[in-house]
């Protein structure tokens, strides 16, 4: 089945509505008009049976027809629309008298003997037309006297209903095809910056160059809005699509260092037979870039998770002190290495809303780092305090610190402040940026302070706990 086009719907649907709605509206205005004039009709009727039942009098089981000026009343004599024909029957049905004006037009009405003592109306057909008849019977004693009949000749009104419904029937049909013809007009100019959106969208979608935008057409607003969303949508596109080839490239790019590095060490290991001193040596070398190659596609593997759409994050409320009371033992066997002091400043009962594993990630890599780039017997200093900002948790060192131009690209994917002397300390740039995620996740802030050959300062900034009433 052929789908509809926006056009061909509103064109469908609009026709279907205006075709009903005129069909209602015109039988209500002509059934109401109809049944006014007919009612008009009916009282003028009636009103003249009520006078003529007045005057004319039974005599004797007989009706007379005196010759009364009702008679002569221009009504009963001229034709037209004021003209009502009067009629008078005995009760055996024989016609006693004619108003002039029926007298002149020289047709008779049929006998009708109404059953109840009230007017029966009928539609009485003649060689000059259809009348409207009302029927009164006049009773002497019991006794059917006679029958009063007036009628009204229906032709003026029955002319008038159906040049109505004429004008109905002819009117209609224009008034839709007008009504259709507009809204074809509209929907063709209101949609055509819609062709045009879609074979710019197709141009640029066959070209794959999504640097290219719509061009801002002066369209309608919702178009307007259209242009914009699809604009958005392709910038988007393009900045995920940059990000994904330069991740890709800088992710086999650090994989690549460590892999050069154990081919190097085997190779050389390989080329002449060894002591069991030299075999142990590479090995560990080898074991030591496996090692490195694990945490880079570790955390490769935690970026690309964080960068799907619906990674959601189950929080609770934490209590900060438990958990970094917990956490020491590992940073103390992290410091050992480096013979590095470790310290600790932990205010009780410090709370925060957090997912405990993220917490500790976080903490993971800021501690590593303070270790990584620290010199041996420097401190490192894990802080967890309350203060009116909210409850800040701080990882102090005494190490190599960050120049202050570098500061703002440290929390940047694979960005390492001086890639040939950094290598020596390991690491895959990705350590911040992980820490930078997690922060943003549970609606903190990350504050650096660093002095070169000095040392750095992490400080995170988790918002007050807004308990609801009644909870307590
Ligand atoms: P890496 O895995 O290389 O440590 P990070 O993303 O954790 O990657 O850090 C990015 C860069 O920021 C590091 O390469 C290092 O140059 C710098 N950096 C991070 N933490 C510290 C620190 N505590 N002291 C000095 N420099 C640091």
């Amino acid at each position: 089945m052929t789908t509809l086009t926006i056009k061909g719907k509103l064109l469908f649907w609009n026709g279907l509505i205006l075709i009903l709605t005129l069909v209602a509206l015109e039988s209500v205005m002509y059934f109401s008009t109809k049944k006014i004039l007919y009612e008009a009709v009916y009282n003028k009727l009636r009103q003249e049976l009520k006078e003529l039942s007045q005057i004319i009098e039974p005599y004797q089981g007989v009706l007379t027809s005196p010759d009364h000026t009702e008679w002569k009343e221009a009504e009963h004599v001229e034709f037209g629309e004021h003209a009502i024909y009067l009629q008078i029957f005995a009760g055996n049905g024989e016609i006693i008298k004619v108003s002039r004006n029926l007298e002149e037009l020289d047709i008779r009405f049929s006998f009708h003997i109404p059953e109840q003592k009230e007017i029966l109306f009928h539609i009485e057909k003649t060689a000059k037309g259809d009348f409207l008849s009302g029927n009164f019977p006049v009773y002497d004693r019991g006794r059917l006297a006679g029958v009063i009949t007036a009628a009204y000749a229906l032709t003026d009104l029955q002319t008038y209903l159906a040049s109505m419904r004429w004008q109905f029937y002819l009117l209609s049909p224009i008034c839709i095809l007008l009504a259709l013809a507009g809204i074809w007009v509209i929907s063709k100019f209101s949609l055509r910056p819609l062709t045009h959106i879609t074979s710019t969208a197709k141009e640029i979608m066959e070209s794959g160059d999504l640097t290219q935008s719509l061009p801002a057409a002066r369209a309608d607003r919702e178009v307007t809005e259209l242009v914009e969303t699809l604009n958005q949508l392709f910038s988007r596109l393009n900045k995920s699509m940059t990000q994904i080839s330069n991740f890709a490239a800088d992710a086999s790019h650090e994989l690549r260092t460590p892999l050069t590095i154990a081919r190097g060490h085997l190779e050389v290991a390989l080329s002449r037979p060894r002591s069991t001193g030299d075999y142990q040596q590479t090995l560990k070398v080898i074991r030591e870039e496996i090692l490195k190659m694990t945490n880079i596609i570790n955390n490769l593997l935690l970026t690309a998770r964080f960068d799907s759409e619906n990674f959601n994050l189950d929080m609770q409320i934490l209590h900060l002190d438990t958990l970094l009371e917990e956490y020491l033992p590992t940073a103390k066997s992290l410091c050992e290495d480096k013979q590095i002091r470790l310290c600790s400043q932990i205010d009780h009962g410090v709370q925060i809303v957090g997912n405990r594993e993220m917490i500790v990630h976080l903490l993971n890599n800021l501690v590593e780092n303070a270790v990584k780039y620290n010199h041996i017997d420097g401190a490192v200093t894990i802080r967890a305090t309350q203060s009116e900002r909210g409850v800040l948790l701080e990882v102090e060192d005494t190490g190599i610190g960050v120049e202050p131009e570098e500061l703002p690209r440290i929390f940047d994917r694979f960005y390492r402040v001086d890639k040939t002397r950094v290598r020596q300390f390991g690491g895959s740039g990705l350590g911040l940026s992980i820490v930078k995620w997690i922060v943003e996740k549970h609606s903190a802030q990350i504050e650096v302070e660093s002095r070169p050959g000095k040392g750095s300062l992490f400080r995170i900034v988790f918002q007050k706990i807004e308990y609801e009433e009644n909870t307590f």
